[in-house]
């Protein structure tokens, strides 16, 4: 029997029934709705805002937290499988989902209030209000310790001054999650559209995830109330807590933009004609397909592992870094090269390759770029930070 191109070592039946369940239903969601609209988006730099609804109403937003928040409490698997999916339409889309779910509706249900978890969580889950999340600032973001946005205790409320950029999300957002400096270290605020000296300014001429919103934030004098403070943290460990989620997710998505390209470029090779055999009937053409396909699957089984490793409690950050550098790695070096398998063509958003290869771009910089995880995975084996 001929084994599945996209899955050579059969990793899906190591998966439970409901995982792959939710794995067929995310991938029609693609195939039907944002593949045929994608490349258009991208084009145009445009989100595909019309999606959101249909990913709330399959319980993409928020999946692992708990249902008592309107939430569908799956597991770290299952949020794996859906990034994946997601991704192999584009890493756009599944920016939005990992921001909402991992990077907003988590800190808000993991270092919140019981007012503001029922405030937020629900109508995030929705698709009705949308977050964003600000620690990166423009002078630096792989040094996120020295933050220069403060926030000043004054009476009941908080004074935030200081400015955050490339945030996903920023000029959609409801509610920004915001770390700023305290007297006390760093804290997180929730910081809601329309108030007083708050402003987004969207990022334009990107040529990286353009099917996605990406925006500076500027907090002038911003007064927030103390209710909008996520209590239950303090310091570094707050933004990195979210971070470890949302990579973890990360770790998934790029399989799926790297399987989008091995198939275009399998595809294409077949059918192109060339010294009169198709493309594909060359060594030099197998090998660099047979290369993708290993590189792919080492990726799955890591992923997998990973997430089981993450639903039993025992996942490290660390495990997160060399995933997350793989698998970005992986996925942006198979876009190059099925890129150049289509020639002329490949340039083109008509296929997927080029698209993909610029949003990895983003993927492998974002969430800490390759370098950052190299030097964490360094300190692990070593016990000497480098940074
Ligand atoms: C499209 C997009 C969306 C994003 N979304 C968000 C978001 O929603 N929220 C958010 O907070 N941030 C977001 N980011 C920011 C992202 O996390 C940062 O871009 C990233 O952390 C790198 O920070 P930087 O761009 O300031 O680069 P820098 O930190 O200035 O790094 C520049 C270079 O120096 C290297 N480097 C850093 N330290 C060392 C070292 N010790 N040794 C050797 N080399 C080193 C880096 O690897 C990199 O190559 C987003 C970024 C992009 C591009």
């Amino acid at each position: 029997m001929a084994l599945n191109p996209s899955d050579l070592y059969d990793i899906r039946s190591l998966l439970t029934e409901e995982e792959r369940m939710i794995q067929d239903s995310v991938a029609r969601f693609v195939d039907e709705k944002v593949i045929p609209i994608i490349g258009d988006a991208f084009d145009q730099a445009r989100f595909p805002k019309e999606l959101v609804p249909e990913i709330a109403a399959m319980g993409l937003l928020g999946s692992s937290l708990p249902e008592k928040y309107g939430c569908a409490g799956l597991n770290a698997v299952s949020y794996g499988l859906i990034c994946q999916e997601l991704e192999r339409g584009d890493s756009g889309i599944r920016s939005f989902v990992s921001v909402q779910s991992s990077l907003c509706m988590y800190p808000i249900y993991a270092y919140g209030t019981e007012e503001q978890r029922q405030k937020w969580l629900p109508g995030m889950a929705r698709g009705e209000l949308i977050g964003c999340f600000g620690l990166t600032e423009p002078h630096g973001g792989s040094d996120p310790a020295n933050m220069k946005t403060h926030a000043k205790r004054d009476g009941d409320d908080w004074v935030i001054n200081g400015a955050k950029m490339w945030i996903t999300n920023g000029n959609l957002a409801d509610v920004a999650i915001v770390w700023a400096q305290t007297e006390d270290g760093i804290q997180g605020f929730l910081v809601e559209k329309g108030m007083k000296g708050f402003a987004a300014q969207e990022v334009h001429r990107k040529m990286s995830l353009r099917a996605s919103v990406t925006s500076g934030l500027f907090f002038d004098n911003v007064r927030v109330p103390e209710a909008n403070r996520l209590p239950n943290v303090k310091g570094l460990k707050g933004p990195l807590g979210c971070l470890t989620q949302a990579r973890y997710g990360i770790t998934w998505g790029p399989i799926g933009a790297a399987i989008a390209c091995l198939t275009e470029a399998t595809e294409y090779s077949k059918t192109r004609i060339l010294f009169g055999r198709p493309l594909a009937a060359n060594q030099a053409v197998q090998i660099k397909l047979a290369e993708m396909a290993r590189r792919i699957t080492l990726a799955q089984l890591l992923s997998l592992q990973l997430g089981r490793l993450k639903d039993a409690g025992n996942m490290q950050p660390a495990q997160v870094s060399l995933a997350k550098w793989n698998n970005c790695r992986m996925a942006l070096d198979i876009a190059r090269e099925a890129r150049d398998i289509l020639g002329g063509a490949g340039i083109t958003t008509e296929y997927c390759p080029i698209r993909h290869a610029l949003n990895l771009e983003s993927v492998i910089t974002y969430e800490g770029t390759e370098t950052v995880h190299q030097l964490v995975i360094g300190r692990e084996l070593t016990g000497i930070n480098a940074f």
